[in-house]
């Protein structure tokens, strides 16, 4: 699960003047769901490489090739690295493709909101849904111009091969200013009872989760996939265990082991040995447990736990929201023990 893979650039393909997408071949059939990324090493002069998400646009029943496609980012240092260099014949180092934006069945009816290269986990979502399940799929897609809009010849195929089961708005900030309240109430509230999941800029997906809440929108169906920069170098880290106190947490005084049980991909697992200090996703790996994870320091959610006994105390969340933690999700990778029992699922 942690090891790098290589994945071999076999097209580029020019989306608008600021976005490609990159089809990889994988070295060996590799599986993935519809709403998960890869996180990719990206060549610096400076650092060696940079690790970036780039969630998947391809959707698994497209078959074994896998398709990103990077935004540049103005200013940024990866997206136009990899929109510049990244040739057909290249191979790429990336992790394997993890994290948690995915639909529990794809018989369920989705409303999905995308803002600009949002809509990359997005489109695959929809795809597997249309091409795979029952569900019906509605989508506001907001971009500054008709000439930024990634993926519209692909969506408007769908919505001609879908027509009762696939619904699209475009949102043009050039022409009707950026996504209003009301706009994006006026939408989503013929879509009540549907299961809501939003990718885009910060400003937009917060203005989407506050008119989904204002629409009484449980928070189990509202889910958010956020696009930033993580802040370190997974691939450095991917093969060792982190020492807590490096990440300046220390192990309080005389603190007794933890007993952890729980529940992963349908197995069950107990250990009565966790150690105070020891980060829980180190404990599962070294326990062989195959708990997922990808950036290791807390920016991203691809090993993301529900606590059902217990609680955790974590080191660093850049990307839990209050909502989140108060329902009792954590980030494995940055959890230390501070209960004696704690019971999590991974489902
Ligand atoms: C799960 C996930 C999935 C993602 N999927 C996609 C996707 O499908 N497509 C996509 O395009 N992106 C995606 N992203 C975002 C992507 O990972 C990068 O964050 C994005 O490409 C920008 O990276 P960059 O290196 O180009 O920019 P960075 O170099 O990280 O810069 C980001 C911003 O910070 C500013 N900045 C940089 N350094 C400094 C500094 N020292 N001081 C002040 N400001 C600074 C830059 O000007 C820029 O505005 C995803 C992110 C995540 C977490």
């Amino acid at each position: 699960m942690s090891s790098p893979i290589e994945l071999r650039v076999v097209d580029v393909v020019a989306e608008t003047v600021d976005a490609k997408s990159f089809v990889l071949e994988p070295p060996e059939p590799t599986s993935y769901s519809s709403g998960q990324f890869l996180t990719i090493a990206v060549p610096s002069e400076e650092q060696g490489f940079v690790a970036r998400c780039y969630s998947l646009a391809s959707a698994p029943h497209e078959g074994g090739l896998l398709t990103v496609t990077v935004k540049r980012t103005p200013g940024g240092y990866a997206s136009n690295w990899l929109c510049d260099n990244v040739r057909v014949g290249q191979a790429l180092k990336s992790l394997p493709p993890s994290g948690v934006f995915t639909a529990a069945s794809v018989d369920d009816d989705l409303l999905l909101f995308a803002g600009g290269s949002g809509i990359t986990p997005v489109i695959s979502l929809a795809k597997e849904t249309l091409a795979r399940g029952s569900g019906s799929v509605a989508l506001f897609y907001a971009n500054r111009s008709a000439d930024s809009v990634i993926f519209g010849s692909t969506l408007a195929k769908l919505a001609a091969e879908y027509p009762d089961r696939l619904t699209i708005t475009n949102w043009f900030e050039d022409s009707q200013g950026l996504p209003t309240a009301a706009g994006i109430r006026a939408f989503a509230e013929q879509f009540t009872d549907r299961h809501a999941m939003m990718c885009g800029p910060a400003p937009f997906m917060q203005a989407v989760s506050d008119v989904l809440k204002s629409l009484d929108f449980p928070r189990e169906r509202r889910r958010q996939e956020k696009f930033v920069s993580l802040s370190g170098n997974p691939f450095e880290i991917s093969a060792e265990v982190v020492d807590a106190a490096d990440l300046g947490a220390a192990a309080p005084e005389g603190a007794g082991c933890t007993r952890v049980s729980g529940e992963i991909d349908g197995a069950a697992f107990e250990f009565d040995d966790w150690r105070p200090g020891v980060l829980l996703l180190d404990f599962l790996l070294e326990k062989g447990i195959p708990a997922p994870f990808s950036c290791r320091l807390g920016d991203c959610s691809a090993c993301a736990c529900r606590v059902i006994e217990g609680d955790v105390e974590m080191v660093t969340n850049e990307v839990l929201e209050p909502e989140d933690i108060e329902e009792g999700i954590r980030l494995v990778c940055q959890s230390l023990p501070v209960t004696e029992h704690l019971k999590i699922s991974f489902s």
